[in-house]
C-alpha cells in the first residue's frame, strides 16, 4: 500500500476560533492511498499546523507504506526538528499520525480499541465546565464528575467557588479544578491548602506548563494531586517529567502531543513510573479508543463543542461514554470540507 496524496483543512463552525493563534485553530487530515481507503485525523496549529502538513510532511509521505506508522512518526519528527520539537510542528504531526491509525484500523477492518488489544466498552466521563452554573446544571444532566476553570479567578474566588459546589453536589461527585497556567507557585499553594477538605480530585496547570521546578516544589508541598501536561509534546518529554516527578496526573491531548504513536508510549510510562495518565478531552474518538483499551482508571473529558463536523463522534450518555463499532476511530466525514 502506498500513500496517494496528504491534505488538511480547518473547517469552520459557529464558535470556532478563526486561524492557529489561541492554540484551538483544530484542523482535519486526511491520507489518501493506492487502495482506495483514506485515513482521517485530527491535528492542531490552525493554518500553520496546514501548511506544515500539505508541504514538509507530504512530500515526505507521498509514495510511503501508510502501514509503517511508528517508522513514519519518526522520520516526520526527524524531518522537522530544526523548527518542530514542541508547538505547531508536532500539532500538525499529530493529525497525520491519527490519519494513519484511521488507516491501520481500516486495513485490519477493526476498531483503533481493538488494535490496540483492548475490547469495546464504556467509560466515565467528566464535564469541563466555565462557571459553576453551568458546570452544576451539567452535573445534572448526567456526567461523571465535572470540572471548573478556574484560571480567571483570584485565589481566594477560585477556593470560595470550589467550596460551594461541593456543598452543592454533596461528597458523591468528583470536582477538579482548571488554573490554565494563571497563577504563581505562592497562590497555587495557598489554593492547594485550603481546597484539601473539598476532595477535589486534581489541581489542574497551577502554574506555566515550562516552570518545572514550580512543579516540582509544589507537588512535594501538597497532598492535593497536581494535573498537567495538555501543553506539552512527545512522550519523551512525558518521560522526563514523570522522572522528575512534575505532576500526579498527567493529561497529553493526542492532537497536540504527537498523535497515538505518542498516547501509547506515554501510557506505558505511566504504568512504569507509577503515576496516572488522563488525556485532554478524551472524550473526543482520538483518544477514547486508546482510553478504553489502555487505561487502569479511566475517565474521559467532554470535547469541543464546536467540532461538529466529526460525525459518528459518540455522546456521553448517563454520565459514560464508548466509541463506535467500525473500523478505525468510526467517524467520517463531509466531502464539501474539501471543496
Ligand atoms: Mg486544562
Amino acid at each position: 500500500m502506498k500513500i496517494t496524496e496528504v491534505k488538511a483543512v480547518q473547517p469552520e463552525t459557529e464558535g470556532a476560533p478563526g486561524d492557529w493563534r489561541g492554540w484551538l485553530g483544530q484542523i482535519l487530515v486526511r491520507v489518501d492511498t493506492d487502495q482506495g481507503l483514506t485515513g482521517y485525523g485530527v491535528g492542531g496549529g490552525g493554518a500553520a499546523g496546514i501548511h506544515i502538513v500539505q508541504t514538509v510532511l507530504r512530500d515526505l509521505l507521498i509514495s510511503l507504506d501508510p502501514t509503517a506508522v511508528e517508522d513514519l512518526w519518526e522520520q516526520m519528527y526527524r524531518l522537522t526538528l530544526p523548527y518542530g520539537q514542541k508547538g505547531l510542528a508536532i500539532m500538525a504531526i499529530s493529525g497525520v499520525d491519527l490519519a494513519l491509525w484511521d488507516l491501520r484500523g481500516k486495513v485490519a477492518g477493526k476498531p483503533v480499541v481493538a488494535v490496540l488489544g483492548g475490547q469495546a466498552g464504556a467509560v466515565p466521563a467528566y464535564k469541563t465546565g466555565w462557571s459553576p452554573g453551568e458546570v452544576l446544571t451539567d452535573s445534572e444532566e448526567g456526567y461523571s464528575g465535572v470540572k471548573l476553570q478556574v484560571g480567571k479567578l483570584s485565589g481566594t474566588e477560585a477556593v470560595r467557588q470550589l467550596g460551594e459546589m461541593r456543598n452543592t453536589l454533596g461528597s458523591e461527585v468528583k470536582i477538579m479544578a482548571d488554573a490554565f497556567m494563571s497563577w504563581d507557585e505562592d497562590t497555587a499553594l495557598d489554593v492547594a491548602e485550603r481546597i484539601t477538605e473539598f476532595e477535589i480530585g486534581w489541581l489542574e496547570e497551577p502554574l506555566p506548563a515550562d516552570d518545572l521546578d514550580g512543579y516540582e516544589r509544589l507537588c512535594k508541598q501538597t497532598s492535593v494531586q497536581i494535573a498537567g501536561g495538555e501543553h506539552e509534546y512527545t512522550a519523551s518529554v512525558f518521560e522526563g517529567m514523570m522522572k522528575r516527578g512534575i505532576h500526579a496526573i498527567y493529561q497529553p491531548d493526542v492532537c497536540w502531543c504527537g498523535g497515538l504513536t505518542e498516547l501509547v508510549k506515554i501510557y506505558q510510562m505511566a504504568g512504569k513510573y507509577g503515576v496516572r495518565v488522563c488525556p485532554h478531552r478524551g472524550s473526543e474518538v482520538w483518544a477514547l479508543h486508546a482510553i478504553v483499551a489502555l487505561d487502569p482508571d479511566p475517565l474521559a473529558e467532554s470535547g469541543r463543542p464546536w467540532m461538529t463536523w466529526v460525525q459518528g463522534q459518540p455522546a456521553i450518555e448517563g454520565g459514560r461514554i464508548s466509541p463506535r463499532e467500525g473500523s478505525g476511530f468510526g467517524v467520517w466525514f463531509d466531502e464539501d470540507l474539501w471543496k
